[in-house]
């Protein structure tokens, strides 16, 4: 477990179990009970959910709506804090039913309520979020349609913000009130001048593409007060960009935002609520620190800030205390997803066997390689390591001026990468690595064919590099051996992953297990609830994986719930606008044609054509 550093990123939601599976802490009655991922996975299987799976345990979800809220009200009310908390999750962050529904019904005690950053968004919002005391925050660029819904949402006793984002949007939204006869509830979105770290730094700052400056909110308050509708500015919007490793910048941020909400006030708006938007990061490699995949503040801590900074700055200025409103999303649904899927095969970069004796007749040098695969020890390996090298490179020339065989360059092959595997092993146990060496492990891994797409189901992995926590879901009581990096079964070099999470900062390979005959072997990649699901793509046309979800009754049975078959092929196809009828009658017609001209038996096309529709009506993974 300490190699996976599944303690240190698992946050007590996930752990390890004597018998070596990875288990999921899920909810049984009033108590906690820990599950093995690895049976849910068999479970999943005998109900017919083929490999990749992704898991949702909303005990998980549920846990962060508390804790985020839970902590708010802790910190508010030690410090003594005259306003509320309130959150909205932003709905882009995994726009999924289910994960919706769960968040409007674990959130109903807090009022938590919901962000739409476009017109789709808020209608979901608005079929689900019937709470008059929670906040729908409309924030993106808008449309007629899109205010008037807002609007709507108001009169039907809802209280739905619209974010003034851009210039000449107020304008839009004003005329749009007065036609539907209603007083909208209107915020101002800031461009802040504190920058960030982090993947997304650039969607807060002064780069940001969204946000009013100093100068347009001067306009946009001139023009309220000009039609007398100051009254209906109530809240202030920032978002610094998701994933704030340091602490330190929300801290800066916050700071200046409270600057601007207590001018506001002074203004003469009516105001009454800070939302300090997202950013509210996940510790992914579980180091704690302000790497960009990791934070150096928890939950609590970042609430405590938050409301200390609010209070003391606007205590200073005399303006009385908003609601702290925060887009929170990430944090509250990355973990409770985990995808599962089999390794498929291994392409191994070093046999662990080699020879013992060598044909008399070959060549010397090629004798001098196995020698010196037989004496590595940790004093002579930097010796052994340049032999090595120096043996590969002459045997090499010697295969491309004719002089070796290719049955004698392939067991070069062979016992070279075997000599460096040794090495790389004997380094591990040195206190002392010669410079040479170092790093000499990066160069030597195994590839694991996992059935699952990058593009699909861990989009940020491929276009931000961003980490995520992976390791075998079972089998940790035995020495994981072979260091290996992961590809996935699209056919695109992209599609691997070749770097992994580290509490020292990021690691090159992952130590995996060999595979048995008799037993497949599974990977988790975990934390991937938050954005994963919705940007993935149908890159090589694999669709979206077998969803279930998971949950305890009482007596601690496990229920499967909310089964989503993946997309089948057929599905894949009429996305890109394929029609799965035309298609079958175009092969249809294609197996006539070879039975006219006698390259099939008409017993064959059948076989034939049924084997096609099936592989229409499949999933688009590897099936067994
Ligand atoms: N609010 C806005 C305006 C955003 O753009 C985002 C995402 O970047 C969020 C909230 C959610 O941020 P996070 O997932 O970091 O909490």
């Amino acid at each position: 477990r300490e190699l996976y550093g599944i303690d240190h990123w698992g946050s007590r939601y996930f752990g390890v179990s004597p018998e070596g599976d990875v288990t999921v802490r899920l909810r049984k009655g009033d108590s906690w009970s820990d599950v093995s991922i690895h049976s849910l996975a068999q479970g999943a299987q005998e109900r017919g959910l083929c490999m990749p799976v992704l898991f949702r345990f909303r005990d998980i979800l549920d846990s962060r709506i508390i804790l985020l809220n839970e902590s708010f009200a802790k910190a508010i009310r030690e410090y003594g804090y005259k306003g509320e908390y309130r959150g909205v999750f932003p709905v882009k962050v995994n726009q999924q039913q289910e994960v919706i529904s769960e968040i409007v019904r674990a959130g109903r005690k807090y009022h938590h309520g919901l962000e739409a950053g476009s017109k789709a968004e808020l209608i979901a919002a608005l079929g689900y979020m019937h709470d008059p005391e929670s906040y729908i925050v409309c924030n993106g660029y808008k449309d007629e349609e899109f205010i008037d819904l807002a609007l709507y949402g108001n009169k039907l006793g809802l209280k739905v913000i619209i974010v003034v984002e851009r210039p000449g949007e107020l304008e839009l939204v004003l005329s749009r009130a007065e036609k539907a006869r209603v007083k909208p509830s209107l915020g101002l979105r800031i461009k802040l001048t504190a920058k960030s770290e982090g993947h997304w730094t650039e969607s807060g700052g002064d780069k940001s593409i969204f946000g009013l400056t100093a100068l347009q909110i001067t306009e946009s308050v001139d023009l309220l007060r000009e039609r007398n509708m100051l009254d209906c500015l109530e809240l202030l919007h920032y978002h610094q960009g998701s994933q704030l490793p340091n602490i330190r910048n929300i801290r800066i941020a916050l700071t200046e935002a409270c600057r601007y909400y207590a001018e506001l006030k002074r203004e003469g708006a009516r105001m009454g609520i800070l939302d300090i938007g997202g950013g509210l990061a996940v510790d992914y490699d579980g180091s704690k620190t302000n790497f960009a995949s990791s934070k150096n503040y928890s939950m609590e801590e970042f609430c405590y800030d938050v409301v200390e900074i609010v209070m003391s700055t606007l205590d200073a200025e005399g303006v009385e205390h908003p609601v702290i409103v925060s887009e929170s999303g990430r944090s509250l649904v990355a973990y409770s997803s985990v995808l599962v899927f089999n390794v498929l095969d291994i392409n191994k970069a070093a046999h662990d066997e080699i020879p013992e004796e060598l044909p008399e007749s070959c060549h010397s040098y090629l004798k001098n390689l196995r020698e010196t695969a037989r004496s590595i020890t940790a004093k002579n390996a930097q010796e052994a390591f340049n032999d090595a090298i120096y043996y590969r490179d002459e045997l090499h020339s010697l295969f491309i001026h004719g002089t070796i065989s290719l049955r004698e360059k392939s067991l070069a092959d062979r016992i070279f990468w075997h000599v460096i595997n040794k090495i790389v092993r004997t380094t591990r146990q040195m206190d002392y690595i010669p410079e040479d060496l170092t790093g000499i492990d990066r160069v030597i891994h195994d590839t694991y064919y996992g059935n699952f797409s990058i593009f699909q189901s861990l989009p940020d992995s491929w276009a931000i590099d961003q980490l995520f926590p992976i390791m075998p879901i079972h089998r940790l009581r035995e020495e994981p051996r072979r260091p290996a990096v992961l590809a996935d079964i699209t056919c695109d070099s992209d599609g691997k992953i070749d770097r992994f999470i580290d509490l020292q900062g990021v690691k090159n390979s992952l130590l995996l297990h060999d595979l048995k005959s008799d037993e497949e072997y599974f990977l988790g990649i975990f934390l991937v609830g938050a954005y994963q699901e919705t940007l993935g793509d149908l890159h090589n046309l694999f669709g979206d994986t077998n969803i279930v979800s998971i949950s305890l009754d009482d007596e601690g049975t496990v229920v499967y719930e909310h089964e989503t078959k993946g997309d089948s092929v057929a599905d894949v196809l009429s996305y890109v606008e394929y029609d799965p009828n035309e298609l079958i009658r175009g092969f249809r017609s294609l197996a006539e044609r070879a039975v006219r001209c006698r390259l099939l038996a008409p017993k064959e096309r059948r076989e034939i054509v049924e084997a096609y529709e099936a592989g229409l009506r499949g999933y688009t993974y590897y099936e067994w």
